[in-house]
């Protein structure tokens, strides 16, 4: 299983010498396998990028899983290349949502107000599936959802595969003293992807907004005994430093915890590959 982050932060995109190195683009990680499908998760801007790289290798076949549909997971969707040729299949599915809602949605952001194509005229077949309470199958994976805390609501997916465990959970607010759900999605993740948007202090004025700190963050890990952990959603005024500054705090927490698991923070092209069981581990 093949993990690629192409947009890692929050809430809007935040271009600028200070966000270089993790980068400013919203929301959008591909999941791969070597039989070839493609998953992608979030649509923010990252994807407009990964469109670019999956339109070179045409004809495209994916399957897009949208955690929720606030701008900043869904406003790259237009700019997604493979999406204007004939020759895409895409599916776009839908947890939370009634499909007719979700395509509503799509479509509103590229109506004339706003974008200059409208949806319809697209030129892929796209098709928009209704998860049911059961997991969904794509090529060797088996994907479930669990509703996140989050004003709106919205989803974090569980993706399993050649018998890894990869948890994808952002705008999830874990600060309301019931875990247990989350903890139970998460439990032995080789590798979970979560919203850290804040710092501990900031929750104090941002509670109900949806988002997590950091320490939350490694408290969920620890109670699930994940592998790897990585903090995602970056506040969009988080600046590169000051992104060094949490992992580093992580670590000292995770030090004096004595935890035995990784944690690092999210940043655009970055590539996590999660070896099947058997194959040599990494160098
Ligand atoms: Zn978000
Ligand atoms: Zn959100």
């Amino acid at each position: 299983m093949r993990v690629e982050i192409w947009g890692a932060r929050g809430s809007i995109a935040a271009p600028g010498e200070l966000t270089a190195r993790y980068g400013g683009n919203t929301a959008c990680v591909s999941v791969r396998f070597d039989s070839g499908e493609v998953l992608i998760l979030d649509a923010g801007t990252g994807i407009r990028r990964l469109g670019n790289v999956l339109a070179r290798q045409q004809p495209v076949t994916a399957h897009l899983f949208l955690s929720h549909c606030h701008w900043d997971h869904i406003q790259g969707f237009p700019f997604f290349k493979p999406a204007y040729l004939a020759s895409t299949r895409l599916r776009i599915y839908s947890h939370h949502m009634p499909r007719q809602q979700l395509r509503k949605t799509l479509t509103d952001q590229m109506v004339g107000a706003y974008f200059p194509l409208e949806f319809s005229g697209l030129s892929a077949s796209i098709e928009f599936v209704k998860m049911d309470e059961g997991p969904v199958r794509v090529g060797p994976a088996e994907i479930t959802a669990v509703e996140t805390n989050h004003p709106g609501g919205g989803v974090g997916f569980r993706i399993a595969a050649e018998g890894r465990v990869f948890v994808y959970l952002t705008d999830n607010e874990l600060a309301d003293g019931n875990h247990e759900r989350f903890i139970d999605f998460c439990r032995g993740a080789d590798l979970l992807i979560h919203d850290a948007q804040y710092l501990p202090k900031e929750l104090e004025t941002h509670q109900g907004w949806g988002h997590s700190s950091y320490l939350e963050v490694l408290d969920l890990a620890r109670a699930a005994g994940v592998r790897e952990v990585v903090l995602f959603h970056h506040d969009p005024d988080r600046t590169d430093a000051e992104i060094d500054a949490i992992v580093h705090a992580c670590h000292e927490e995770m030090r004096q915890r004595g935890d035995r698991f990784e944690c690092f923070a999210a940043s655009e092209g970055m590539v996590l590959t999660i070896l099947t069981a058997g194959e040599p581990d990494r160098a």
